[in-house]
């Protein structure tokens, strides 16, 4: 084969508005659609506790 596929590089990524749940920072945050993670990373705390404000908006 010799080829190699970065499927990584063809993934779509959005932009969307995240509200932190442990210590309540909203930052905007560029990821990969689709994924199954449910939390992202928080530049305020560095806890894993972020999640899109849309989301919070459908519970
Ligand atoms: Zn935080």
């Amino acid at each position: 084969m010799g080829k190699v596929l970065y499927l990584d590089d063809f993934r779509p990524t959005v932009t969307d508005s995240m509200r932190c749940l442990f210590c309540g920072t909203v930052h905007i945050l560029r990821h990969v659609t689709g994924t199954r993670t449910p939390y992202f990373p928080c530049p305020g705390c560095d806890e894993t506790t972020s999640v899109p404000e849309w989301s919070l908006e459908l519970r």
